[in-house]
Order: structure tokens, then sequence, then C-alpha cells
């Protein structure tokens, strides 16, 4: 069962910063080893299917087979899923949840939804 982490981080606004807070899911080796068999079953399992359809097997199988691969070692690299970051925007006050790509790097520049201020997200 993957478990929920956060790790404390900075907004910034011009020369305002507060306190935030990152979410984020982490995996153990046998999480990864499990979503990476998934992953990688469930693309083969689809380029087995694919077989049967004339003319577009010649492009299907192969994609399918190459992206069960694919997704098999991106997922058996994932040690780590950012969800979403919260704390209050610098400017505005207001409480403000803002999403994270999955694979974030840090820093990371983005909006208020309120007031539209830029801010920077930093790790502590
Ligand atoms: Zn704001």
């Amino acid at each position: 069962m993957p478990h929920a982490v956060t790790q404390p981080l900075t907004i910034l606004h011009d020369s305002l910063s507060v306190a935030g807070m990152a979410h984020l899911t982490e995996f153990t080796q046998r999480e990864r080893v499990v979503r990476a068999l998934k992953g990688w079953l469930g693309l083969t399992l689809a380029a087995a299917v694919t077989v049967f359809v004339p003319i577009l097997h010649f492009v299907l199988v192969p994609s399918l087979v190459i992206g069960g691969i694919v997704v098999g070692v991106q997922r058996m690299r994932t040690t780590r899923m950012y969800t979403r970051a919260d704390g209050t925007c610098p400017r505005c006050q207001k409480a403000v949840e803002l999403s994270l790509d999955t694979a974030q790097r840090f820093p990371k520049w983005t909006y208020c939804p309120h007031c539209r201020a830029s801010l920077k997200l930093i790790m502590r």
C-alpha cells in the first residue's frame, strides 16, 4: 500500500515568503515492481488482442509491446509521485491548492488561482 508523505516547501512572491506543504506518494521496492508488472502486462495483453486486427496489427503490436516495456521501466524507476501543494498566497493571504506534476522538480513557478500573483515554490 503506497503511503502518503508531506514535504515542507516555501512559497515565494517578490520578497514575501510563506510556508507550504507538498503532498506526495512514496512507493516501496515491492510496490514499484507490482506497478511495473501491471503496466507491462496491461499493454502486452492489449498487443496480444490487436494481433487479430487486420492491417493495424502491423503498427499496434510493436507499438504496444515497446510501450509496455517503456511503461514498466518508468514505473520501476518511480519512487515517489507528487500530487499537490498547499499553503497560503503571500500576496492575497488566501489558502491555495496548487497542482504538481507527478515527477515535479523544484523550483516550480506557478500562479495564485485567486489573485494571479506569480508564485515560486522551493523545497525547504
Ligand atoms: Zn493570491
